[in-house]
């Protein structure tokens, strides 16, 4: 069997992923030691508190030192000067990861600068909540989720195999793709759901007064699960759009062909194309629930205000 254990593990950013990490290593006692790098010192404030960190440092090149496994956990928009920071002083035979929502440019942008001796694998955990900082992190976000590395080159096989032990004894399921291709199949299941939530919520936001209140007010008609995902962190959302364009506007070309099929059989009163157009697409979710990957519960198991009195919804 693997050793998974870690002498020294650092996180570099201590929010959702990094402090659920952070979390789920102390349960799994994957580590020895664990410290974080964060930007404000509230963050490494409440990260202390917390005690999901021994230590928490201001800067990234403090918290490598001496670690023999690395994960980035910043917006993907800072990886390439981390990975500058950090090269100088990073232990031979270290593992150095992130959890990044793009692939190709973060393989792009660390890659280069990673020394000889250590070994890069880049990798995302398909998990995540529209939530932020280290106190949002929760230690069970990755159990029975996917993570997905893409190795590139002449990678070592038994870092490969120790970090995808890591990522196994904190719950998730573990898959390897080529980062290009990763980008592409996350452009369509994560990426421009976003797109399309960020959108809806926006036009929402644009409209009349009065309709605006109306639109807060009769939510739960579907409106409302747009604006959880439309709640995620702006930053990250940002780096992601800026460094998937490529998959992205490739996605996207597809998605406004389609809509614009749905358009001319609304316009053309076209039942039939509707209907066997939705009734393929019911089909994927329970695909998905047979998959593990969402709960069958009615409305996403919400407790409904009657069930809470024990009475009748
Ligand atoms: P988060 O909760 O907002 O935490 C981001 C962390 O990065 C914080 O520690 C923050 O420091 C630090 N940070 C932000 N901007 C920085 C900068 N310019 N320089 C240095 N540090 C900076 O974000 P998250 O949701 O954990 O996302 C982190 C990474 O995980 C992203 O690359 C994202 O693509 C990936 N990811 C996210 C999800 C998700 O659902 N959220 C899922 C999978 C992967 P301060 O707190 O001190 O500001």
């Amino acid at each position: 069997m693997t050793d998974v254990k870690f002498n020294r593990l650092a996180l570099i950013g201590i929010g959702l992923i990094g402090s659920s990490i952070a979390r789920a290593v102390r349960k799994a006692d994957l580590a020895s030691e664990i410290v974080c790098s964060a930007r404000t010192a509230d963050s490494r404030r409440v990260a202390m508190e917390l005690g999901i960190v021994d230590v928490a440092y201001e800067t990234a090149e403090e918290a490598v030192k001496g670690a023999d496994l690395v994960i980035l956990c910043t917006p993907v928009g800072t990886y390439e000067a981390i990975a500058k920071e950090i090269a100088p002083v990073l232990q031979e035979g270290a593992i150095v990861s992130d959890v990044g929502s793009v692939k190709s440019a973060v393989v792009k942008a660390i890659g280069p600068h990673m020394p000889d001796g250590v070994h890069f694998i880049a990798g995302h955990p398909v998990a995540g909540t529209e939530k932020s900082g280290p106190a949002a992190g929760f230690a069970e976000l990755f159990i029975n989720r996917w993570c997905i590395l893409t190795p590139t080159g002449d990678v070592d096989a038994d870092a490969l195999e120790k970090l995808s032990a890591f990522w196994s004894a904190m719950g998730s399921k573990v898959d390897t793709m080529e980062p290009e291709h990763h980008d592409l199949v996350l452009a369509i299941t994560s990426h421009i759901p976003h797109l399309i939530a960020y959108n809806i919520v926006g036009t929402a936001d644009d409209l009349e007064d009065v309709t605006q209140s109306e639109v807060i007010k009769y939510s739960a008609g579907g409106f409302r699960d747009f604006t959880r995902i439309a709640a995620s962190d702006p930053t990250m959302w940002r780096d992601v759009f800026l460094h998937n364009k490529d998959a992205v506007l490739e996605m996207l070309g597809r998605f406004t062909e389609d809509l614009a099929q749905l358009q001319r059989a609304i316009r053309w009163e076209d039942g039939d194309t509707l209907f066997k157009i939705f009734s393929r697409t019911r089909a994927i979710r329970r695909q998905i629930i047979d998959a593990g990957q969402e709960t069958p519960e009615p409305d996403f198991g919400r407790v409904h205000k009657a069930d809470d009195k024990g009475g009748k919804a």
